[in-house]
């Protein structure tokens, strides 16, 4: 067993659910967690959801959530911004996770000479937006990607992500972004900053190797991979070699990573 755990900040897709389809053990974890008082936040790289959609779409499947226990990488954007520069003047390319957000942290949202860019997926971007970003960019406005994923699943087959737009706008502007999601670290700072524990007291559980388990060894928390989604037992040492990293832990299944967190 694990100790001294603070908090867990548990990643969605692949480990807690595919789609819409609950992963065996998710609810009995999630329940276990909350009858020890384990402190632990779900956290997402997805900025078109608002933490009430993620929360309501975990609950459909059985899952137990509640929109406080949800942090997005459109919510840590937004703090990011509202910290560096409190009332900042933003632009937004992005869709209701990340306006709500912004409005939330008390950004400016503006449609002309902004201090920021702010972009996540955004499913009605054009070359007209594209054009405006670059320029407000290339005239002096800082530059902020909620996460970096450039391909997501969908129902019928993969689609542009987040970074697929934000690498054009990079492109057009020559300047690169700052990047709040998975595997950068902030995300996963603004989520143990709202458990208000210190990162390495911190488990980051997830299924992936490039964004999770990369990200909290960025943020310098502690991590376990579940073999729930992406890596598998056959794809792991190659994804070792990929990223330069290794989780701590290792769970072939729900139920191992309950027995791990003794829940
Ligand atoms: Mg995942």
């Amino acid at each position: 067993m694990i100790d001294n755990i603070q908090g867990l900040l548990l990643d969605l897709d692949g480990t807690l659910f595919h789609g819409g389809i609950m992963i065996p053990g998710a609810d009995k974890l999630i329940s276990g967690l909350r009858s020890k008082r384990i402190p632990f936040l779900f956290v997402t790289n997805n900025s078109s959801r608002t933490p009430a959609n993620v929360a309501a779409h975990l609950s459909a499947m059985g899952i137990e959530a509640h929109e406080q226990e949800v942090c997005t990488s459109s919510l840590a954007a937004a703090r990011y911004i509202a910290e560096e520069s409190p009332g900042a003047a933003v632009a937004i390319l992005g869709e209701e996770g990340l306006h709500r957000a912004c409005e939330e942290e008390g950004l400016q949202i503006v449609t002309d000479s902004p201090q920021y860019v702010v972009q996540g997926i955004d499913r009605s971007f054009t070359y007209d937006s594209l054009t405006r970003a670059a320029r407000w960019i290339t005239g002096g406005a800082a530059f902020v990607l909620t996460n970096p994923d450039l391909m997501l699943p969908s129902d019928d087959g993969m689609m542009p992500g987040a970074g697929t737009l934000g690498a054009a706008i990079e492109a057009a502007s020559g300047v690169k972004p700052v990047i709040i999601g998975k595997p950068h670290r902030h995300l996963m700072n603004y989520a143990t900053s709202r458990l208000g524990i210190d990162p390495k007291d911190a488990i980051v559980v997830g299924d992936n190797m490039r964004t999770d388990i990369a990200a909290g060894v960025n943020a310098g928390c502690r991590t376990v991979l579940t073999l729930t989604g992406v890596t598998t037992k056959d794809n792991l040492e190659q994804y070792k070699e990929w990223t330069g990293v290794s989780p701590d832990f290792i769970c072939n299944n729900l139920a191992e990573l309950r027995n791990l967190l003794g829940v």
